[in-house]
């Protein structure tokens, strides 16, 4: 009998992994990895991913090898290598997860399929995240999302017998055989299954105490949040064990400490966001075009003419002369996180301050998160930028930011090191201090640090207006109804 084989693409892991229980209880399995050059290539992709995919695969192949299998890697387009790998050992089955990611993935799958079902080849795709295929209406949704996040966990092969003994395949791929370059990241989460159960363990054990209170400030929110998401993007964990392990977790603290207690209202409200994690990505599944197109297309047009380029390049480099979105700029390019609130408000200036489309900042971002994952980013892009006119409208100064979550300045001054003598009292504004102010602390403003290139109040002032007419327009219009009937969520929604 031919071996099957499992291909494993965002699911580096042998834990709760339904594929390979399955290729494994039937016998011979070789377990694959390829390395696309399109995707790696692609304008979303940057060192940090490839440099977190390679830890993944390293711990990957010696958890395979210890249950007397290994992994398989190659390098070139899917339907090239597999169609090579069937002529050498002509495998009659292919195992894997479904995906959704960006568009060329979804093409590189549907040609995998083509491929398949011409070569007689049987492709069999398992669910990992609560994301519904070819859902008809979104009523209903958060029923079939309990359903698989509460589905039993299908635990780790006792043993593989390996079907690709004697195959010749690659190791971990370098950065710049794929002409990756530096792109300033010095202090990164590392990948691999037994990371992603050390963070979770961490977080489970003391950090999600104050999960609640701590995840708006960036000073706060590196410890109180779960920084899962990247183990969560790569599959190095499944979301039903992460969703397991922590609803187990909330029962044991309410029997502790009672059912109001404010570690496990925590815990519940970190579930919560794994249910979004499922909402945004259901999104691009139901939507791949919302990956490069307005969700709302009464949004065209808005600004697409007006895109400036020098404020972009100050946008990007962290030199916008606002604190706290030049912290966070490059917090990000040195460690590929920053937390939730922060995004958002770097997606917001773009957008509403600088008035900026959100495709080139869309894409800026995706290099510099290692945790991209394009279903929650371009939804999430899309809702801060205002293109989708089914949430609120939510301009976020930058100064009050600044002033509500780093109020003494001290993740400013982390990261931006020339404001680091400015008086607290113009930490959020520096180049409202007075001249002798600015020879005291060194920082000279547009010769030590930039002038704010854009007024706030004004950019913010003329933005709403912008905004708020554009939406008016596009509820006239019947268009949002629309896109709500299609993406909406059907539950009261928080502030997100
Ligand atoms: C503009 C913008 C772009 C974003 N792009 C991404 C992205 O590419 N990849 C990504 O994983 N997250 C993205 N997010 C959502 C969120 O910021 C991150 O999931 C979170 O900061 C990751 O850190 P964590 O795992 O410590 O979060 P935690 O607060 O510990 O959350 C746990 C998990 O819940 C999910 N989650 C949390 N918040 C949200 C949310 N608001 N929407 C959807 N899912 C959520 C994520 O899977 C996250 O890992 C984006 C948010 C914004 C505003």
């Amino acid at each position: 009998m031919t071996a099957e084989l499992v291909w494993f693409k965002r699911d580096l892991r042998i834990t709760d992994h339904s594929p390979l229980i399955a290729a494994a209880r039937r016998g011979q399995v070789i377990c694959l990895y390829i390395y696309e050059p399109d995707l790696i290539g692609a304008d979303d992709f940057s060192k940090r991913h490839l440099l977190f995919i390679n830890d993944s695969l390293t711990e990957l192949d010696r958890d395979l090898r210890r249950l007397g299998s290994r992994l398989l890697i190659r390098r070139g387009d899917a339907v090239d290598v597999l169609n090579s790998l069937r002529i050498e050992t002509g495998f009659h089955c292919i195992r894997a997860h479904q995906e959704t990611t960006n568009a060329l993935s979804y093409q590189r799958d549907r040609a995998v399929k083509n491929w398949a079902r011409s070569a007689g080849i049987d492709f069999i795709e398992y669910r990992q995240q609560g994301v519904v295929r070819a859902m008809t209406s979104r009523d209903g949704w958060a029923r079939q999302w309990q359903g698989f996040v509460t589905s039993p966990l299908v635990g780790r092969p006792g043993q593989i017998i390996d079907g690709g003994a004697g195959l010749t395949g690659l190791g971990v791929q370098s950065p710049e055989s794929f002409a990756l370059k530096d792109d300033g990241l010095i202090n990164r989460q590392t990948g691999g299954e037994s990371e992603a159960i050390k963070v979770l363990n961490s977080f489970l054990s003391d950090r999600s105490r104050e999960y609640l209170q701590g995840l708006s400030s960036p000073l706060t929110a590196w410890d109180s949040c779960s920084r899962l998401s990247p183990y969560l993007t790569y599959g190095n964990i499944s979301l039903r064990t992460l969703y397991q392990r922590v609803t187990q977790r909330k029962r044991e603290l309410q029997l502790q400490r009672g059912q109001r207690d404010s570690w496990s209202q925590s815990l519940s409200n970190y579930v919560e966001r794994l249910a979004w994690r499922c909402h945004f990505i259901q999104k691009l599944e139901d939507e791949p075009a919302i990956e490069f197109d307005n969700m709302n297309p009464a949004f065209n047009g808005l600004r697409e003419d007006e895109f400036n380029p020098a404020h972009f390049e100050a946008w990007a480099a962290g030199r916008t002369g606002y604190p706290l979105i030049d912290a966070c700029m490059r917090a990000l390019q040195q460690t590929g996180w920053i937390n939730f609130r922060m995004r958002a408000m770097l997606i917001s200036f773009a957008s509403y301050h600088l008035w900026l489309h959100w495709r080139k900042p869309a894409l800026q971002l995706a290099r510099l998160f290692t945790d991209y994952e394009p279903g929650i980013h371009y939804s999430q892009i899309q809702m801060q930028a205002g293109t989708t006119g089914i949430s609120a409208l939510r301009i976020y100064s930058p100064i009050k930011q600044a002033i509500d979550q780093d109020p003494e300045g001290r993740f400013i001054r982390q990261w931006v090191p020339e404001l680091m003598e400015v008086p607290d009292d113009f930490i959020a504004e520096p180049h409202r201090m007075p001249e002798p102010i600015q020879q005291r602390s060194g920082c000279i403003i547009d010769r030590d640090y930039p002038a704010p290139i854009v007024d706030h109040l004004s950019a913010y002032r003329a933005s709403q207006k912008r905004m708020r007419a554009a939406n008016l327009a596009a509820k006239a219009s019947g268009v949002s109804s629309r896109v709500f009937q299609r993406h909406g969520s059907r539950r009261h929604q928080k502030s997100r």
